[in-house]
């Protein structure tokens, strides 16, 4: 084999790419990038890029195209040394990648190929495929020639032809190199009965030797011809992911015409390959290239001419565009199978939906017969960024650098996939240490240790889907601020036929099945069409199944209960079927116990660390301390005056009174009053009120009263002391918002995040119990849906639905206001408010666990904000303090 026709074996379809390898040193496109001065500036001019720009790095060592390192450039990236693969975040080679390069590439690098696309690169696969899926769908894949594989498939093909020839049926026939390019090799046979069964050594086209696999195809002798010639359109498409499957088509390109007028070769002896083939790399060498003036002449013309050329004969250039698409999608679904079971084995830990490590641009030849109909010729996974004429550079740069944007390449790529690696293996060393703990008890807890993985499982898995519905959505709102010619053709907005599309990928992966392992069988049909289809839940119904797994498994988690008369019995028991609220309020006699429940700080400090959280609380329940009794005098007096009831059943809480302004009081009082005056009622339809709109809506003005009165209680520290060490904390918030993210994200885990949001979630209840005076169902009522659902979406994502509020997202709102009857202004007032409350809540949770230790000096120096040395101070001398809530209030 000689050393050129190995380089294009190994390059999979470089058109140009291997003819300017062998130019000796500056490639003949460098001038028209950058003009005169480049020329001569060569390789210096890469050296000196690499020590000018900083930023995003890119490794661009296996190219030899210019405009790629100039988009590069013109996105800021900077340009990494040759022999450093580890810094950049993107790579780019014009030959393919082996798959052991892709598994090691980090989360938030890129690399310009998938594994598998070879199956639609190769000439001998792509037409295998073809023809294993034209057996199985014969009306949707019928784009390409009929096609033989040589040797193997010889005598069919013999066979082929000579039926043809008895009934007088003249076919000419092309004859490829399996693995060729630029239109080395090929031969156009007027009888089939020519074509040689092995090639023919050095006898080929350009004298190549065209020994070893090849294919024959059909050829089409009726193509569209512009003025006389043949043509073939250079199509790009880009593929940002299969996993799942996000396809690109760029809606300009390239339209190349040979240099001969065309005939049909069976009506003329003339066999000359710039009459029958378009190749730039093949007519360039003709003395009758032209390089036109413009895009609208010469032998390299734009879409845009072709579209007016067909208009003005009157072709419907629509319905064109609208078979090449198609043409495009069905061709990508035929890869897809080959792409997810590769990408899957290189990248076995990444979960479907996040970051993909590679992407493609793909030139598709598509070839136009007399009728317009697209035929497809090839597809080139590196397709040639060589840019001789002034056309090329507009096109093909403008492919580059949408791509590009459209990857969305960030500085902050890197830290963010550490960070989400770091939680990652934090959360499996959590549950790991809870699987330790459940062995322990497997005996006794077997079924119910099923059940509970079963539940977890199932969250895990509404967890996942959520997070994938929220980064396509994240991908989406990107799309489009960023797509100019760029428009996705897969997942497609139209929903028939993206339902079309979803039928034809399974069926192709039923047919194509690539053996065993990831991509194959009925599971991965079941999440193929789960991921795709239009019918797939949206992220508020997602939410709303993940509250009701987060119930089942807080009720199955719930931890037994004492009675009355100190008894312990299971609370799970008398809790089934509630909702959310209701399993927050256990019997009047149990929730005075709980609500008076105090613990010392040092238990609430370390409740954030260990499994201590549960147990201590459990403790304190058996042992009914005298502490604990004490409080529930007081509370009970608390109680008769009128004040808001307690209802912690978590450790950490407690309510109290502190004074408040008189006016303050005055007004919710009064509030309170008018309220029981006018009679308000629940209606049965759950709404709040009287059915009468303006009522319930000063019901929700009252309710939010209430709720602006709760506030974050700290212990040792008055509300207003309270408040300024949450203000101190909220001002140094760049200091101290990585440690807050490491304790909520990382530290706490999903049952320690939801006892958290609880605290809010359960003095919230008490505060709405008081203002519904009504004998209707306050756990079916709008209000308590929306708290719900509000409580749900901030514990969503692992906490990240909380933590993305500090960044004053809003994604929680938005969600309220795309249901069916969004919330009023009133409401969602209330809704604000809670979220406040639980911002606040998490800060002083995060302060009193001591994890402000690092931070705290920034957090101010007056006597009422946390410092390291009085946080423990605080600990000393206030042993039995609780985290809780003040209300500020009392209401009568
Ligand atoms: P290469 O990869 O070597 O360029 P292609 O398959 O792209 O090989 O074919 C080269 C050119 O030959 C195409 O651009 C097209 O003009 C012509 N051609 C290829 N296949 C056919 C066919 N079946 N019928 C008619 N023309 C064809």
């Amino acid at each position: 084999m000689s050393s050129g026709q190995r380089r294009r074996q190994a390059s999979d379809g470089a058109e140009e790419a291997a003819v300017s390898a062998r130019l000796p040193q500056v490639s003949p496109h460098r001038g028209l990038l950058t003009g005169a001065s480049v020329e001569s500036a060569g390789d210096d001019r890469r050296q000196h890029r690499r020590h000018r720009r900083r930023g995003v790095g890119a490794n661009l060592s296996a190219t030899k195209f210019d405009i790629i390192y100039l988009a590069v450039e013109r996105l800021g990236f900077s340009v990494c040394p040759d022999e450093d693969f580890v810094t950049p975040y993107l790579i780019w080679s014009d030959l393919g990648v082996p798959p052991d390069r892709i598994s090691e590439l980090r989360a938030h690098q890129r690399i310009n190929h998938f594994p598998g696309m070879s199956e639609i690169s190769r000439k001998d696969l792509l037409s295998r495929n073809m023809a294993k899926l034209a057996r199985v769908l014969p009306k949707e894949y019928k784009f390409t020639p009929r096609t033989w594989c040589l040797p193997g498939e010889y005598s069919s093909f013999l066979q082929h032809s000579r039926e043809l020839r008895k009934v007088g049926k003249l076919r000419s026939f092309i004859y490829k190199p399996a693995n060729g390019a630029m239109g080395h090799g090929i031969r156009i046979y007027k009888n089939g009965e020519q074509v040689p069964c092995n090639g023919v050594s050095g006898g080929g086209n350009g004298g190549f030797d065209t020994t070893g696999p090849a294919i024959v195809q059909e050829y089409i002798a009726k193509p569209l011809l512009i003025d006389g010639f043949k043509c073939d359109l250079r199509i790009y498409v880009l593929v940002t992911s299969c996993d799942p499957l996000r396809v690109y088509f760029y809606n300009d390109g390239l339209l190349r015409l040979s240099t001969e007028k065309y005939a049909d070769p069976q009506k003329c002896e003339s066999d000359t390959l710039y009459m029958h083939l378009t190749n730039y790399s093949v007519n360039k060498r003709s003395e009758n290239y032209a390089k036109g003036d413009d895009d609208s002449t010469g032998s390299k013309r734009s879409i845009r001419f072709l579209n007016e050329y067909l208009q003005k004969r009157d072709y419907d250039v629509p319905l064109m565009w609208r078979n090449i698409i198609d043409l495009l999608v069905k061709t990508i679904i035929a890869v897809q199978p080959h792409l997810l079971q590769h990408y899957r084995m290189c990248r076995p830990a990444s979960p479907p939906g996040s970051d993909s490590v590679c992407f493609e641009i793909l030139g598709f030849d598509v070839l136009l017969d007399h009728k317009l109909k697209p035929w497809l010729v090839e597809v080139n996974r590196s397709p040639s960024f060589g840019a001789e004429q002034p056309i090329d550079r507009r096109v093909k740069l403008g492919v580059l650098d949408e791509a590009l944007r459209l990857l969305n390449i960030r500085a902050s790529d890197r830290a963010r996939h550490a960070n989400a690696q770091k939680v990652q293996s934090q959360r499996r060393l959590m549950r790991g240490r809870s699987n330790g703990a459940e062995n322990q008890h497997q005996h006794q807890h077997l079924q119910q240790l099923q059940r509970e993985r079963e539940l977890v499982r199932r969250r895990e898995e509404l967890q996942a889907q959520l997070a994938r519905l929220r980064r396509e959505a994240d991908r989406d709102e990107h799309e489009i601020r960023t797509c100019r010619l760029f428009r996705r053709i897969f997942p497609g907005d139209d929903r028939v036929s993206q339902e079309r599309y979803v039928k034809l990928m399974l069926a192709v992966f039923g047919a194509l099945t690539p053996g065993r392992g990831a991509g194959s069988g009925a599971g991965t049909l079941k999440e193929l069409e789960e991921q795709y289809s239009c019918e797939r839940p949206r992220q508020e119904e997602l939410m709303d199944q993940l509250a009701r797994c987060e119930e089942q498994l807080q009720q199955h988690q719930q931890p037994p209960s004492a009675d009355a008369s100190g008894k312990l019995q299971n609370g799970r028991q008398h809790q089934n079927h509630r909702r959310p609220w209701q399993r927050h309020h256990p019997p009047q006699s149990v929730q005075r116990r709980q609500s008076s429940l105090t613990l010392s700080a040092d238990e609430v400090d370390d409740s954030a660390d260990d499994d201590s959280f549960d147990d201590d609380y459990n403790d304190a329940v058996e042992s009914g301390d005298r502490q604990t009794e004490a409080k529930l005098e007081a509370e009970g007096a608390d109680d008769a005056s009128g004040r808001l009831p307690s209802v912690s059943s978590t450790p950490t809480l407690t309510t109290s009174t502190s004074t408040t302004t008189p006016r303050r009081r005055h007004t919710v009082v009064a509030a309170s009053g008018a309220g029981r005056s006018r009679g308000v009622q629940a209606d049965r339809s759950g709404g709040i009120g009287t059915g009468d709109q303006q009522e319930a809506e000063q019901l929700c003005r009252r309710m939010l009263d209430q709720l602006n009165e709760l506030c974050i209680r700290f212990p040792g520290k008055s509300a207003q002391q309270a408040e300024q060490v949450l203000a101190g904390l909220r001002q140094n918030w760049r200091q101290n918002k990585a440690l807050v993210a490491g304790y909520w994200l990382a530290k706490l885990d999903a049952d320690k995040r939801r006892k958290v949001i609880d605290i809010v979630r359960q003095n919230v209840r008490a505060t709405l119990s008081r203002c519904w005076r009504s004998g209707a169902d306050l756990d079916e009522s709008r209000i308590c849906r929306l708290f719900d659902r509000v409580f749900a979406r901030l514990l969503s994502s692992n906490g990240q639905g909380l933590w993305a509020t500090f960044g004053n997202s809003a994604s929680w709102e938005s969600a309220l206001l795309r249901m069916r009857e969004p919330p009023s202004l009133p409401e969602l007032a209330c809704c604000r408010r809670v979220v406040q409350l639980c911002q606040d809540c998490l800060l002083t949770v995060f302060l009193f666990s001591g994890q402000s230790a690092a931070p705290s000096a920034d957090v101010g120096a007056s006597p009422s904000t946390l410092s390291r040395d009085s946080g423990s101070q605080l600990k000393r001398e206030r042993p039995s303090l609780s985290v809780g809530f003040t209300y500020r209030a009392s209401l009568g």
